[in-house]
């Protein structure tokens, strides 16, 4: 039996997806690759390139990750000077290769990809519709939704098609698309996943985070910004606005895990507001302890703040394997438990007999903590005390973050101490909502808090559950 790992660790939330565009660069396919291998972290599922040499679309994806799925031969095949790239942990649609992006189609606007990086609230209702109407859906993916509706646009106009489609959908989504001889962006109104441009050897580049430009080269230049439409052609780049203006909404949670350190998103220095996330946690939940030890990576930022708010060393108790394949072979039984032994490996020699703060972003349904928590006691640790860096998960995401239902969110339904108790942590404390906006800092209204308080930016029509979505595509062809 195969499986995988991020299945079996599925006790914290998952990255959406990352998406990557490049317009007239001779070696579109090869910074396309570097490109979607520097935003990894936002998806190991499956990854996909489509490129253009002017005449034609060629496409390549496949179920892994970007160094598994372009061999050198394969990156030799993709030609042309137009590409998009897309990595990929699926919220909507199996875990297939048909759901694997970017999706391509040939149309009456021409060959078209698409690359998109969110979760569309009407997919649903608007498949349902296409089908209606006679399109044939060959994946499970919202995504598809965005092709098929452009292609039965009534503008003749491919930009204005491609707007008229996009102005259909309600939902999260941040998207490169291609044809044979334009690339487009696009962020939706409320610009809750992020997206930038910048530029490489005199060209435009689209990623969905300035940390692709320490990899592929060329600078940073601006985001994209909310409800922006950006196209690229041979008489340069247009940016229009479409849409009716939304308040901004960032996902707070791109700051707290998601996106890279080293990344500045919507302006903001993603390391700079980790880091203040654990001072502040420090100051307002200080601990007795002998050590910070961060749960690596993602905290890793955090917990440094926090030892430096505190004054107590940092230290790194926990050791994280960045070796794991995507799949391996089941051993045994407890299959969950070999997943947490895989990823983390605690060090007696630095825990033996010491007061530990353990420092983590988040806590979904507690059982990763749990484990985390036994691992350090193992190693002997005298006291183990609990520092989450985001407030308490409340509420689902239903705007591309993959998160239970509420019902096995820990924190609906459990006091702090409940968890504490839970975990076998010696203290537990979480950020406050006010700590999370001061640590954003300027702007911290402008963002996404929903799943901690249950405040949707974008309401969620009454049928749309996580339920709902699997059940519509359980129904669908597919299956
Ligand atoms: S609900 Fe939470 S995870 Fe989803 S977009 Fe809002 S802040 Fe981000």
């Amino acid at each position: 039996m195969i499986i995988e790992p991020n299945r079996l660790t599925a006790g914290s939330l998952r990255e959406e997806c990352g998406i990557f565009g490049i317009y007239n660069h001779p070696e579109a396919a090869v910074i396309t690759y570097l490109g979607l291998y520097s935003i990894q972290h936002r998806g190991q599922e499956s990854a996909g390139i489509v490129t253009s040499d002017g005449e034609r679309l060629h496409q390549h994806r496949a179920m892994g990750e970007v160094r598994e799925v372009f061999p050198e031969e394969i990156i030799a095949e993709l030609k042309g000077n137009i590409a998009i790239g897309h990595v990929r942990y699926s919220t909507t649609g199996t875990s297939i290769l048909a759901n694997a992006q970017p999706i391509k189609a040939d149309s009456l606007h021409g060959s078209m990809a698409v690359a998109h990086n969110g979760n569309l609230l009407n997919a649903l209702y608007l498949r349902e519709e296409l089908e209606q109407a006679g399109a044939i859906f060959h994946s499970t993916s919202d995504s598809e939704v965005i092709l098929h509706l452009i292609s039965h646009s009534r503008k003749e106009d491919t930009l204005e098609a491609f707007i008229d489609a996009l102005s259909r959908l309600k939902g999260a989504f941040s998207l490169v698309a291609c044809t044979e001889d334009t690339l487009i962006a696009a962020r939706d109104p409320y610009g809750f996943r992020p997206l930038c441009i910048g530029r490489l050897d005199g060209t435009v580049v689209v990623a969905s985070e300035s940390c692709v430009f320490d990899i592929v080269g060329g600078s940073f230049e601006r985001d994209v910004e909310p409800g922006e439409v950006l196209v690229m052609n041979r008489r340069g780049m247009e940016s229009v606005k479409p849409f009716p203006e939304k308040p901004h909404s960032l996902c707070v949670f791109e700051y707290i895990y998601f996106s890279s350190p080293a990344s500045v998103v919507d302006g903001k220095s993603v390391y700079e507001v980790r880091k203040r996330l654990g001072s502040i946690l420090a100051k307002d939940f200080p601990a007795d302890a002998d050590m910070v030890v961060p749960v690596p990576d993602s905290s890793n930022v955090a917990a440094l703040g926090y030892a430096q708010g505190s004054g107590i060393p940092f230290e790194f108790g926990l050791i994280r394997s960045h070796y794991i394949g995507r799949t391996f072979i089941e051993p045994v039984q407890r299959i969950r438990d070999f997943g947490s032994k895989l990823k983390y490996n605690a060090v007696p020699r630095i825990l033996s007999g010491k007061r530990v703060v353990v420092v983590d972003d988040s806590i979904v349904r507690g059982t990763t903590s749990g484990k985390i928590i036994n691992m350090l006691r193992r190693a002997g640790a005298e006291e183990v005390h609990l520092r989450i860096s985001s407030p308490i998960i409340t509420h689902p995401c239903f705007y591309g973050i993959d998160t239970p239902t509420r019902e096995e969110l820990i924190g609906s339904s459990s006091s702090v101490e409940e968890i504490a108790r839970y975990t076998g942590a010696d203290s537990l404390a979480y950020q406050s909502m006010s700590g999370l906006r001061e640590a954003v800092g300027e702007g911290a209204e402008a963002h996404c808090y929903a799943c901690f308080c249950g405040e949707y930016p974008l309401e969620i029509p009454p049928d749309v559950g996580k339920e709902a979505l699997e059940g519509i595509f359980r129904r669908s062809k597919m299956f």
